[in-house]
């Protein structure tokens, strides 16, 4: 859950590897780092808060290695954040991921004299490759030797960079967490993301779990971590251009990204036979089960109901989950797994769980070439082009097209798909935005609000609170409008807001019937519907477009947060605590 950011070549390591930081922000940003090899020293600054236009203050230098951080292990403190450097000094390592043995190691470390300056896990790894390195002639030759010898004593899932100041080289090895290579004419780059790479470069080529790589000026070669003997590495053109990674004239992210989704919706309904392959296996399967993490969870269970719906039974949980139920699973399962990112450690051990029982896996996954679509025997990509706001926008909703595509009949599911991307705009600038603003500054004082759906809208009530509560911090709290009598309507008093999502489904009854409920006990109730309602005190209005009117319905709730946390002076781009891509348990 970093950033990790690698130069070696002729330009200004300091500034470049600064400005790719920025680029991988969205991955942690408790603090940040950049080290530059200087006359034969690693020379670090590191700081903690966000990045945010700072620049490093740092002696030229052609070689550099950044991170920003995501703590795991000791406080958010300059002397935790990364690099870190050995006794001398003479090399600086980042690292993402937890050091599961760090406690024996640093013990061991420690025993033998090394000094420690830091409070993390990932310190330990640098006195390693010191020792590793100490005897060995000092050649980049050297460096991989004495990487793969630390790497090996570590446990659990890491990935490790090492810039080394006497022979201005950088070495890499990872168990789990992406690296990808960029390739130029004598230079090189290693970053945790594509994104931060194709300014550059757009040959790259990604780093397989268990594979480590040499980087100097003028090549990047891989080995295997266990045996040391050559792999290849598979050198690509990037999926992205640095177009897509801009900000454009948005003022940040959740703006830029949350407008890109009828763009994505259409696309995804103009080429659905990926999307009706997956509609076959999944009809195939004696048992289908839906798996994700957050936002990816609420597809997941959008998948339940959506399938449910077609005549198809699929089991979806939370990949976290999944390893409770795993030895259910057997040669006829098929797992859906979603996720933006493809990296996100919980889906990987779900999926990797799965296929050790023999299951298939297929991928709704936004990021070509992550880890999940190399072990996926089918990945649909969700297309929807690098998501940097740490808040999921476009990629919930790519998925959620996704589904409606995959579960519906071909003809009427891409028509309405379509049609809900057409009107997507009123959402997101017309009068719903400013009926969505107002909504907004009712709320921005208040210290709950409830959300209710039931059967398909149940996932977006979750989402929609969930959307709310990570980039405004308001408790939102989604529910089953069912479950309302059972507990929750205690919490409604007199000026509680509440908003009920009553689509012209089988579910619109029951749902306005626990609007009535909650509005007779004072609540005041906003209601994501078609149509005005005596229950409603406030309408957001959703055409009814059958099941895409779920696509819009998912609207609302993006842009109350974001006019919730702008209300209340926060970035909507980087919530705190949060990371984007969640590498670590
Ligand atoms: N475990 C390391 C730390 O706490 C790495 C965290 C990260 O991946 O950012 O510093």
């Amino acid at each position: 859950m970093c950033g990790i950011f690698g130069y070696v070549g002729s330009k200004n390591a300091s500034d470049l590897v600064t400005k790719g930081l920025a680029k991988l922000e969205y991955r942690g940003y408790d603090s940040w780092g950049v080290t530059v090899a200087h006359a034969a020293r690693a020379i670090v600054d590191k700081q903690t808060g966000k990045l945010r236009g700072k620049v490093a203050s740092l002696p030229g230098s052609h070689v550099g290695l950044g991170h920003t951080r995501w703590a795991t292990h000791g406080g958010v403190t300059q002397a935790n954040a990364h690099p870190h450097v050995d006794c001398g000094e003479r090399i600086a390592l980042v690292h993402n991921g937890i050091v599961a043995n760090d406690v024996e190691l640093r013990r061991e470390l420690a025993a033998r004299g090394h000094r420690f300056r830091s409070e993390t896990d990932t310190e330990l790894v640098a006195h390693l490759v010191e020792e590793a390195l100490a005897p060995l002639p000092p050649t980049p030759e050297s460096l991989l030797t004495a990487t793969l010898a630390a790497f090996r004593r570590l446990a659990g899932m890491n990935a490790i960079v090492v810039l080394d100041a006497l022979t201005d080289t950088l070495a890499a090895a990872k168990s789990g967490s992406p690296l990808v290579v960029g390739f130029g004419e004598g230079e090189h780059w290693l970053a945790s993301d594509q994104a931060a790479i194709v300014e550059h470069t757009r040959r790259i080529a990604v780093l397989g779990d268990g594979q480590a790589v040499l980087v100097t000026r003028d090549s990047a070669r891989a080995v295997d971590v266990a045996t040391g003997s050559p792999r290849a590495l598979d050198v690509t053109e990037a999926a992205w251009t640095d177009a897509h990674v801009g900000l454009g004239a948005h003022p940040d992210y959740m703006t830029k990204e949350m407008h890109e989704q009828p763009a994505v919706w259409r696309r995804l309904a103009a080429d659905d036979a990926p999307l009706r392959e997956l509609a076959r296996r999944i009809e195939a399967a004696t048992d289908v089960v839906a798996l994700g993490c957050g936002s990816g969870f609420h597809a997941a269970l959008s998948a339940e109901y959506l399938f449910a719906r077609a005549g198809r039974r699929v089991r979806a949980m939370p990949a976290s989950e999944f390893s409770h139920f795993a030895r259910f699973t057997g040669p006829g399962t098929l797992v859906l797994a979603l996720s933006q990112s493809g990296e996100t450690i919980d889906v990987l051990e779900a999926v990797n769980a799965a296929r050790a029982r023999d299951a298939r896996v297929a991928a709704l996954c936004n990021v070509p070439g992550s880890a999940l679509t190399r072990v996926a025997d089918l990945t649909v990509p969700l297309g929807a082009g690098p998501e940097r706001c740490v808040v999921s926008t476009k990629a919930f909703t790519a998925k959620l097209a996704a589904l409606i595509l995959a579960s519906g009949d071909p003809d009427d599911s891409k028509r309405l798909v379509t049609q809900a991307a057409d009107l997507a705009g009123a959402f997101l600038d017309g009068p719903t935005r400013t009926a969505l603003q107002n909504l907004a500054a009712r709320l921005v004082h208040d210290e709950h609000a409830y959300v209710i759906g039931r059967g398909a809208s149940y996932p977006l009530a979750l989402e929609t609170a969930l959307k709310i509560k990570e980039v405004s911090y308001l408790h939102a709290e989604g529910f089953a409008g069912g479950e309302l009598k059972h507990g929750v309507i205690a919490l409604v008093a007199p000026g509680t807001h509440c908003i009920v999502i009553a689509p012209e489904d089988e579910t619109k009854s029951d749902v306005l019937a626990a609007a009535a409920q909650v509005k007779a006990r004072g609540a005041v109730v906003t209601a994501i519907a078609a149509e005005p309602h005596p229950a409603f005190d406030h309408l957001i209005r959703v055409p009814d477009l059958g099941v895409a009117s779920h696509l819009l319905g998912a609207l609302p709730g993006q842009v109350l947060g974001y006019e919730l946390a702008r209300a209340r002076g926060l970035d909507p781009d980087m919530p705190r605590n949060l990371a984007k891509s969640v590498t670590v348990k």
